[in-house]
C-alpha cells in the first residue's frame, strides 16, 4: 500500500512509539497526586511543555495541552468570542472545517459579527481588505487565518497579518496545525496571539495537541476545572503529551534534511507529471506547503470514480471531499476557489517516509485513471 495522504495524518515515528511504550510500562501516576508517582507524571508533562515552548521560542506558561487541533480551535474561538469587548470575527472561506464550524457556531451564540474575506485564485487573502475591515470596525476584532491550507498548501505571512492586527489592536489566531513540525515557527515577536498544534500531523500520536496563548491574553476555558492552570480540566494524557514533545523534537532535529527531501520529491513529481501526462492545472499554490500538491483534473464522466480507482490500486490520496451522511460532497476549499464545477481535486501529501518509487506508482495510476 502507498500512503500519500500525510496532510490528513501521518504514520507514527517508531522512536515515538518506543518512547510511549516505555512510559506506559513505567509511569502511571496522576500528575495531580503529590506522591512520588504523581510527581514523576507531573515532571513528564512539564518537561513536554518546556520542550514545546522552547521550540516555538515562547514561555512554557503559554502552552496548554488539548485533545488535538479541533479542541484547540474550539477553546480559542469560544474563549475569545464570549468576551463582550469582541464584536467582530474575520476569517476566510478556506479555513479547516473545524475552524469554520466553530466560528459559525460561537459567533451566532455570542452575537458577534462574522466577516469572510475574499480569496484570489490561489487561495490568498487580500491584506488591504483585511486592514480595511479592521479599520472600519469600532470595536475589537478576532482575526482567524490559517498558516498553511491543508488542502491546497497556500501559505499566509503570519508576520504581515500580525502587524496589521497589532495596528488595529485586534487579536490574531493562526491555525498552525499544518506547519508545526514543518517550519521553525517562532512566536516571540508577539504574533499570532494564538496558535494550534496537533501531534498526529508530525508523526506523533492522535488525540493530542496544544494551544499557544500569548501571555498578555486571557481566554475562558470550555472544560472547567483545575488542570492546565484552569484552562483544560481532566487528568492529563501524560503518555501522549510526552510523545508529542518527542515527535516535535525529532521533527526539529531532522527539519533541514526532510525539507530538502520534500523539495526533491516535489520537483520529481512535477517533472513526471509534465513528461508522462502533460499540461495539468493545480489547485492553490504549488510553491506553498513543501510536502503538498493539489492537482486539478477536468471532470469527465469517465473519471467520476477517480479516488476509488486510486484506492483499488492501493494508492491512498485525498480528493479533499468529505463524506457526510454517505454522500461525497465537493470540498468547500475547491468550491471557494470556484473550481468545484469543472475540476476534480487530488491532493498528494508526502512525509519523510515517502519514496520516488511510490510517486512512480501514483503516476502510473493517474495515467490510467484520467
Ligand atoms: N486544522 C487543520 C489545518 C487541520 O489540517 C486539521 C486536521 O485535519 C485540524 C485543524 C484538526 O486537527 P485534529 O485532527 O487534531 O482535530
Amino acid at each position: 500500500m502507498i500512503y500519500l495522504d500525510n496532510a490528513a495524518t501521518t504514520q507514527m515515528d517508531a522512536k515515538v512509539i518506543d518512547y510511549m511504550h516505555e512510559l506506559m510500562h513505567n509511569h502511571y501516576g496522576n500528575p495531580s497526586s503529590i506522591h512520588a508517582y504523581g510527581r514523576q507524571a507531573k515532571v513528564l508533562v512539564e518537561n513536554a511543555r518546556t520542550k514545546i515552548s522552547s521550540l516555538l521560542n515562547v514561555f512554557p506558561a503559554e502552552i496548554f495541552f488539548t485533545s488535538g487541533g479541533t479542541e484547540g480551535i474550539n477553546t480559542i474561538i469560544n474563549g475569545v468570542l464570549c468576551k463582550p469587548e469582541i464584536t467582530k470575527v474575520i476569517t476566510s472561506p478556506i479555513e479547516h472545517s473545524a475552524m469554520l464550524n466553530s466560528i459559525k457556531h460561537y459567533s451566532k451564540l455570542y452575537d458577534v459579527e462574522l466577516c469572510m474575506l475574499a480569496i484570489d485564485d490561489k487561495g490568498n487573502i487580500n491584506l488591504k481588505e483585511l486592514a480595511t475591515e479592521l479599520e472600519n470596525h469600532d470595536g475589537k476584532s478576532l482575526v482567524s487565518l490559517m498558516h498553511a491550507n491543508n488542502e491546497i498548501g497556500t501559505l499566509l505571512s503570519i508576520k504581515k497579518v500580525g502587524e496589521i492586527c497589532k495596528k488595529s489592536n485586534a487579536l490574531f489566531l493562526s491555525d498552525t496545525v499544518q506547519t508545526i513540525g514543518k517550519f521553525k515557527n517562532d512566536f516571540s515577536a508577539g504574533y499570532p496571539d494564538f496558535a494550534i498544534g496537533s501531534a498526529h500531523k508530525f508523526h506523533g500520536p492522535k488525540g493530542i495537541g496544544f494551544i499557544y496563548i500569548n501571555g498578555n491574553t486571557k481566554v475562558d476555558p470550555i472544560f472547567i476545572g483545575t488542570q492546565e492552570r484552569n484552562m483544560r480540566a481532566g487528568t492529563e494524557n501524560i503518555f501522549s503529551i510526552a510523545a508529542m514533545a518527542k515527535a516535535m523534537e525529532i521533527a526539529y532535529e531532522n527539519m533541514n534534511l526532510v525539507t530538502k527531501k520534500y523539495a526533491e520529491l516535489k520537483s520529481y513529481l512535477l517533472e513526471k507529471i509534465k513528461s508522462e501526462i502533460g499540461d495539468i492545472a493545480y489547485n492553490g499554490d504549488i510553491d506553498g506547503l513543501p510536502n503538498l500538491i493539489n492537482i486539478a483534473i477536468p471532470k469527465t464522466s469517465s473519471n467520476e470514480m477517480l479516488l476509488m480507482k486510486f484506492d483499488i490500486a492501493g494508492v491512498m490520496v485525498s480528493g479533499g471531499s468529505a463524506c457526510s451522511s454517505g454522500a461525497l460532497k465537493d470540498s468547500h476549499v475547491i468550491e471557494a476557489l470556484g473550481k468545484a464545477d469543472k475540476y476534480r481535486a487530488i491532493r498528494i501529501a508526502f512525509s519523510k517516509y515517502t519514496t520516488t518509487e511510490e510517486i512512480d506508482k501514483f503516476i502510473d495510476v493517474l495515467k490510467k485513471s484520467i
